[in-house]
C-alpha cells in the first residue's frame, strides 16, 4: 500500500515513520520498517533489522523509539493484505537469509530486505522453484518470492540482482530493496504500481516513496519515476535505468518542485 525508503548520512528512522503516518489515510492493515545497522557511525547492531507491527503506525513509532533504532539508511512499508492474512509474519519488510535458514530463526539479522506494494501473480510458481532451492518461507504472501529471488541472483551488486529479479515478475509493484553488504544503497523498481524519487539537501540525502506526499516537509523535489523503470539510490547519487539497465539522462526523468 505505502513504501517509504532513505539513504541519508542522518538518523532516518523518524524520517521514515512519519512518511508511513502520512500514508496512513490510504488504509492499511500492518506497517514495519527495515534498516541498515551499520550506515550511521557508531550505531553498533550488524546487518539489516526490522520492527512490525499490526497495529497502528503510533505503535510501531514506540517500537523503534524504545529500541533506540537508528540509522542513515532505510525502508518502511503500510500494507493492505492481498495474500496472506493480516499477522505480523505476513508484514514487510520481509527478509531473505539465504537458502536453508528454518523460520524459527527467521527474527536474525537479513541479507536481503524488500518492502512491495501491488500482486505478484506468478508467485506460486517462483515459490515452489526458490524452496526446491532450499529458500524457506516464513510468510503466506506473495511478496517474500521477491526477496528470496534477489538473494538467489546476488553477485555483489544489488542493483544487477533486482533488475534480474524484476524480470521474472508478473504482476503489479513497486518495491524498494535493501543487501546487508551494501549498507548505503537502496534499488527500487516500478511497474504497475506509483513510485517516486525524492532528493534532499542539494542532493546529499535521496528518499524513495510510493507518493510525494510521503515526502511533505523532508523534500519538495521530486522525480516521478514512469512504467519499468529502476532506481539506485547510494550517498549523494542517484540512477535512474529503463527496464533494459540503461541510464536515463536527467531530461529524460526530470526533477520536479512540488508544492
Ligand atoms: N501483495 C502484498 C501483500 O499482500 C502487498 C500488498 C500491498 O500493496 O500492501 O503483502
Amino acid at each position: 500500500c505505502g513504501i517509504v525508503g532513505a539513504v541519508s548520512q542522518r538518523n532516518i528512522v523518524p524520517i521514515l515513520v512519519q512518511g508511513l503516518q502520512r500514508l496512513e489515510y490510504r488504509g492499511y492493515d500492518s506497517c514495519g520498517v527495515a534498516v541498515q545497522g551499520q550506515s550511521l557511525p557508531g550505531t553498533g547492531s550488524a546487518g539489516l533489522v526490522r520492527a512490525r507491527s499490526t497495529a497502528r503506525v503510533a505503535e510501531l513509532m514506540a517500537q523503534v523509539e524504545h529500541t533506540g533504532l537508528r540509522a542513515g539508511t532505510g525502508i518502511a512499508h503500510t500494507r493492505w493484505a492481498t495474500h496472506g492474512a493480516p499477522q505480523v509474519h505476513n508484514a514487510h519488510p520481509h527478509f531473505s537469509h539465504g537458502p536453508g535458514v528454518a523460520p524459527a530463526e527467521a527474527e536474525r539479522p537479513g541479507r536481503v530486505a524488500l518492502v512491495h506494494n501491488g500482486i505478484i501473480e506468478n508467485h506460486e510458481a517462483l515459490r515452489a522453484e526458490l524452496e526446491q532451492r532450499g529458500y524457506v518461507f516464513s510468510s503466506q504472501t506473495d511478496t517474500e518470492v521477491i526477496a528470496h529471488l534477489v538473494d538467489s541472483l546476488y553477485d555483489g551488486d544489488l542493483f544487477a540482482a533486482v533488475r534480474a529479479a524484476v524480470a521474472r515478475l508478473h504482476g503489479a509493484f513497486a518495491i524498494a530493496v535493501l543487501y546487508r553488504d551494501e549498507p548505503h544503497r537502496v534499488v527500487g523498481a516500478r511497474a504497475g504500481s506509483p513510485l517516486v524519487l525524492g532528493v534532499g539537501e542539494g542532493g546529499t540525502e535521496l528518499f524513495l516513496a510510493s507518493d510525494a506526499m510521503a515526502l511533505a516537509g523532508v523534500t519538495d523535489q521530486i522525480v516521478y519515476l514512469e512504467e519499468g523503470d529502476l532506481v539506485d539510490l547510494q550517498l549523494g547519487r542517484y540512477w535512474i535505468t529503463g527496464a533494459d539497465g540503461q541510464p536515463l539522462d536527467a531530461a529524460a526523468r526530470p526533477v520536479r518542485t512540488v508544492l
